[in-house]
């Protein structure tokens, strides 16, 4: 049986050119900050790959910070800005925790599709005249739902905020270009290798580094460059430039879904979304149930968040949703890629129908 894989939210597969890149990589010896040209090979590696992650981002290159992944980056900003925090229910909790952890973080709350409403954003941000940070997610990673960006930025400039914008789940999706003033990404979410990530920060914005040691990255973060990463991330970068709609086999399944439980809860179907994501819930079925029946059947799929325990918690995105804990607790998220076929999808409305049924039988 041929394993079927719809968890590409938690890390999607390498890419054979971010493959062909980091092997490449591994061979050079030099150590990018030296003068020799070993030194300015593995350079040129690192500032190709700045390239095209500055291109993915529509920034120039001196605006890009490599990282050790996209919680790196959210930390450096969060930490470093020196401003108070508004932060949306929704984002990951590379996000939230950092948020939390500066002690002056107020959270913006979402509708029942997981949106924002800018003109709540606008009252909290007049209700207090200090420079602030607004952090709200581009995509979220859980049920896809894309906030309304030009929106967002539009109110926190009038009040002079600046955004940062989590865009890991947009990348390869949507066009990431003018998110936010500041914009994370992660390579393991568009088919680099997971460890290295980038944030985009204005020219001149002072952001206090959070590892210091060497001079690298424009003294934004210290430690020789992760080149094999970097080499692979820049490759996937290239490929995500180039968007994959998946909307069309999501639709497929969503309407085959459907068609076996006609009540079926989508969460987030009432907002814009991503077209390769769908959260769906299979009521009086644990969502650690569902994913042991699918895994059985050779198909990996995810409960809302994966978390970094290998325990599955109740999903904080589904509770600033207003969904009750009972129905979040049954939730299953499924989450489509580049090398996704209709075969894989077929496979696993057949798996969730079959379960449904058994689970069914069983209550009656
Ligand atoms: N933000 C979102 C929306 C994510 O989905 C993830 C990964 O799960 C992260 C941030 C963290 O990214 P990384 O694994 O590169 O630290």
């Amino acid at each position: 049986m041929t394993p079927v894989y719809l968890d590409h939210n938690a890390t999607a597969p390498l890419l054979p050119a971010a493959r062909a890149a980091m092997v490449a990589a591994l061979d050079l010896v030099g150590n990018p900050s030296s003068v020799h040209r070993f030194g300015r090979e593995a350079r040129r590696t690192v500032e190709t790959a700045r390239r095209s992650v500055a291109d993915l981002l529509g920034v120039g290159t001196g605006q890009v910070v490599f990282t050790s992944g996209a919680t790196e980056a959210a930390n450096l900003v969060i930490r470093g800005i020196g401003r108070r925090i508004l932060v949306s229910a929704t984002e990951h909790d590379a996000v939230r925790a950092p948020a939390a952890a500066t002690g002056d973080a107020r959270t913006v709350p979402v509708d029942r599709d997981g949106l924002i409403d800018p003109a709540v954003l606008d009252r909290m941000l007049a209700a207090d005249p200090r420079p602030a940070l607004v952090a709200v997610m581009a995509v979220n990673n859980e049920t896809g739902v894309i906030q309304p960006m030009d929106a967002v930025r539009a109110v926190a400039s009038r009040h002079g905020a600046l955004v940062l914008c989590d865009a890991v789940q947009a990348a390869g999706r949507l066009p990431l270009r003018d998110l936010g003033d500041l914009v994370v990404v992660s390579a393991h979410k568009m088919g680099g290798p997971a460890g290295v990530g980038a944030l985009a920060v204005p020219d001149g914005l002072p952001v206090v580094p959070l590892v210091l040691g060497g001079g690298q990255e424009r003294r934004r973060r210290a430690g020789t460059e992760n080149v094999v990463g970097i080499a692979g991330f820049g490759a996937a970068a290239a490929v995500a430039a180039t968007h994959h709609d998946c909307g069309p086999l999501r639709d497929r399944m969503e309407a085959a879904l459907r068609g076996a439980d006609p009540g079926l809860l989508v969460f987030g179907a009432g907002a814009p979304r991503v077209g390769n994501t769908t959260l769906v819930a299979m009521p009086g079925v644990a969502s650690e149930t569902q994913l042991m029946a699918f895994d059985l059947a050779g198909i990996a799929v995810s409960a809302g968040a994966a978390c970094s325990s290998g325990k599955v918690a109740t999903s904080h995105v589904l509770e600033a949703m207003g969904v009750p804990d009972e129905i979040a607790r049954t939730a299953v998220r499924v989450s489509l890629g580049r090398g996704t076929v209709a075969a894989d999808v077929d496979r696993l409305v057949a798996a969730w129908t079959d379960l449904r049924r058994r689970t069914a039988a069983r209550a009656a």
